[in-house]
């Protein structure tokens, strides 16, 4: 596979800076050694303008070309996942309860060892601009980094990423145009009836029951309300009432969903839907339903062009390259800045291991210097190098 001579030279060094991260990993926007130890290689790399601080706990650098030209932005994640890994390899987390179970240990160095490469060879015109960012792992981090201004302030014009992909082999490449991952909606429904004796329900309003209907009928949603060429997941994860025990009719239920789609525009009638049914379902029992809903992650969508660059620059590196892989329903916070800037996110085989958020989950270092090679022939490819 061609991978360059220099990263394969450079893939033991990246290979040991991905396993102290595995070894150290943090949650959320508390990041701060994993900042820091990204903020040292590239100090000893040479980057240029290193930046820390940018949505809140992201560090950004750039690195300088030979003269002027256009600015690619590349993205890699930092946050680990509160999970007690079980996954046998001899370099486990040291933290209990919080491991690196989703790879992002393996970006995170994977940009590094890419930026080494850059940062040597200056191979090409304009500016490449590193983006490290905390709490992917539902904490928008992508988002905080956005409104800092990351993309006016680094005049960043386009940007890629990539996640490695469990179940795919070590040395293919998946990815597609449009939709790639789904967005995640969550709602909440606290439905309010009248609590009472279990052997008297006349003089009660059933919320259990009540809420049950709403739980039904919600699937409605997906089954009659989207138009069935869309794809969109609803599931109610939990549902508690506040009776205690079998013989109380409970006053309160509390259920929380998730909505996954891959059409930014079933969004907001998925809510609405949501919304009309759980208020008139209650009201005609004579009860009342209060919806709450939370927008989370945007569907990410890769641009047609940026994701056609970005096959180029796998087939460079590697003859397996799928383009028109199925899209996944997890939600990527890559898709904030797919939002501002047009960009691609691809999928790196990561061979025959347990998926992403799994205890036994294990990242494959042998992706490390394919991943690298391809943040490298996106810039040289993009940035003048190779016309
Ligand atoms: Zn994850
Ligand atoms: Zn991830």
């Amino acid at each position: 596979m061609p991978i360059r001579n220099r990263l394969a030279e450079l893939h033991p060094e990246v290979t040991a800076w991905r396993h102290h991260l595995h070894e150290h990993p943090e949650l959320m926007y508390e990041v701060h050694e994993t900042a820091a130890f990204v903020v040292e290689r590239l100090k000893e790399m040479g980057a240029d303008d290193i930046v820390t601080g940018i949505g809140r706990t992201g560090v950004v650098a750039t690195i300088k070309g030979r003269g002027p030209g256009r600015t690619i932005g590349l993205r890699a994640d930092m946050d680990a996942l509160p999970i007690h890994e079980a996954s046998g390899v001899d370099y486990p987390s040291k933290t209990p309860g919080v491991m690196h179970a989703c790879g992002h240990d393996g970006h995170t160095a994977i940009l590094l060892g890419a930026a080494k490469y850059l940062s040597e060879t200056r191979n090409f015109d304009g500016n490449v601009v590193l983006i490290f960012q905390p709490a992917e792992e539902g904490g928008a981090g992508g988002r905080a980094m956005c409104e800092d201004g990351l993309m006016d302030r680094w005049k960043i014009d386009e940007v890629y990423g990539l996640h490695n992909a469990p179940g795919v082999p070590v040395g293919t490449f998946a990815i597609r145009p449009g939709a790639l991952m789904a967005s995640a909606d969550e709602f909440e429904i606290v439905v309010t009836g009248k609590g009472g004796h279990a052997a008297v329900p006349h003089d009660a309003i059933d919320t259990t029951l009540v809420a049950a209907q709403i739980v039904v009928s919600l699937q409605s949603v997906v089954a009659r309300t989207i138009n069935p060429l869309h794809r969109v997941v609803l599931t109610v994860g939990t549902f508690q009432t506040d009776s205690a025990a079998s013989n109380i009719i409970a006053h309160t239920v509390r259920m929380r969903g998730t909505v996954r789609t891959l059409e930014n525009a079933s969004r907001a009638l998925a809510e609405k839907r949501i919304r009309e049914i759980a208020t008139h379902t209650a009201a005609a029992f004579g009860a009342t339903a209060e919806v709450t809903w939370e927008n989370g992650y945007p569907v990410t969508v890769n641009h047609e062009a940026e994701t056609a660059f970005a096959v180029e620059a796998a087939r460079a590196v590697s003859p397996n390259v799928i383009d028109n892989a199925e899209p996944i329903m997890p939600a990527e916070d890559f898709s904030f800045m797919l939002e501002e800037r047009p960009g691609a996110y691809m999928f790196l085989g990561n061979g025959d291991t347990a998926q992403c958020h799994h205890p036994a989950y294990r990242f494959d270092d042998d992706a490390i210097p394919l991943g690298a090679s391809w943040f490298v022939e996106l810039v040289e490819r993009r940035l003048g190098a190779k016309g």
